[in-house]
């Protein structure tokens, strides 16, 4: 159930009404937008809480939220959540591209992707120093060195970093090292990862899981939401269909829908997605047109002997640079910013 105060209510009355809500054991959530105020309540409300509720002064409107998922629905949180991190915009009209490569390999690689990176424009460095592989053999990254490898390099270059957490234990240690932690498609419905990142104090990029409806991924979202982590976005990565030429079918869809049910910057990862290099630079144009906030895409000084199996999806530097610069002409005519020559102030 939300609560809507108009932005003009006193501070005094939002607090009474907070009050009446945890007194009943709830949870209460506040979300200021631009012409009103919401009180999203979690937790079972009784009618005479509700009917309560909506004879209090500054109560404009009490509306039961039937979906399941509330904290990341429209409803609750009209405006687009625009997250901030040392001082890079994410949602909204703003357009965040993460580069870099599948796997950190080595402090001489990541710094060298780094500058790439940076160089071509982009805010964000994406690179992973724990790899979920499908197989037990496969190189599985190179652990907590790898995170300290790309904090230097993020560090060095004026770059945001982005990296995945795979398990409860390891959050505190990313949420140490990275800028923004990632949760990989295999681990969407991975609860107690979910809930360890409602309190890590970083940004989460929640990854779709490949055979994940919608309403999954934004009742994932919510875990994380409920714990008091307001800032996460969604990335569509592509899902499981019964196409074989492609890794995985791009779902260009789930970006208009997902931000229509929810105010959630909407990421989307042409690599993954496709999971073939040739298609990445039309997927990632698409994606933009079709409204996404930004971009996560692998790309790699040296794709052919990359650690991971992932090379063939990693763009050459030269592939990604020129496909910022046709983003920065492609920004602005879907009402996006984006410019490769901005000088990004990363406090
Ligand atoms: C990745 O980003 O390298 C990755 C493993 O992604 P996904 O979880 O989407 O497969
Ligand atoms: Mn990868």
């Amino acid at each position: 159930m939300i609560v809507i105060t108009s932005n003009q209510t006193p501070e005094e009355q939002i607090n009474e009404i907070i009050a009446v809500i945890e007194k009943e054991g709830l949870q209460a959530h506040l979300s200021k937008g631009s012409d009103r105020t919401v009180i999203g309540l979690v937790g079972s409300v009784n009618p005479k809480l509700a009917e309560h509720l909506r004879q209090m002064k500054g109560v404009e409107n009490v509306v039961k939220i039937s979906k399941s998922y509330k904290l990341a629905s429209r409803d609750f949180h009209p405006d687009d959540t625009i997250i901030e991190v040392k001082g890079v915009k994410i949602g909204g009209e703003h357009l965040a591209i993460m580069g870099g490569p599948c796997a950190v390999e080595s402090p001489e690689q990541i710094d060298l992707i780094a500058k790439l990176v940076k160089d071509a424009g982009a805010q964000i460095l994406r690179g992973g120093a724990f790899k979920p592989r499908t197989g037990p053999y496969s190189f599985q990254g190179v652990g907590v060195e790898g995170l300290k490898m790309m904090a230097e390099a993020g560090e060095r270059h004026g770059l945001l970093t982005i990296t995945e957490v795979m398990t409860p234990e390891y959050v505190d240690v990313c949420a140490e090292y990275a800028d923004i932690l990632q949760v990989g498609t295999r681990n969407m419905q991975n609860f107690d990862l979910l809930r360890a990142l409602g309190t890590c104090g970083r940004p989460v990029l929640l990854k779709r899981g490949f055979s994940a409806t919608y309403d999954e991924l934004l009742n994932a979202a919510e875990y994380i939401l409920a714990g008091g982590n307001r800032d996460v976005m969604l990335c569509e990565r592509g899902i499981r269909t019964f196409e074989t030429y492609t890794r995985n079918t791009l779902d260009l869809s789930a970006i208009p829908v997902l931000q229509g049910l929810s105010h959630l910057p909407v990421i989307s990862d042409p690599s993954h997605g496709t999971g073939r290099r040739e298609l990445v630079e039309p997927m990632a144009k698409a994606s933009v047109a079709a409204g996404a906030n930004g971009l996560i895409i692998e790309m790699h000084n040296d794709p052919d002997n990359s650690m991971t199996g992932d090379g063939v999806q990693s763009l050459f530097p030269d592939q990604f640079s020129n496909l910022l610069k046709d983003l920065e002409k492609l920004a602005p005519l879907v009402g996006k910013k984006f410019s490769t020559q901005e000088a990004i102030t990363v406090k």
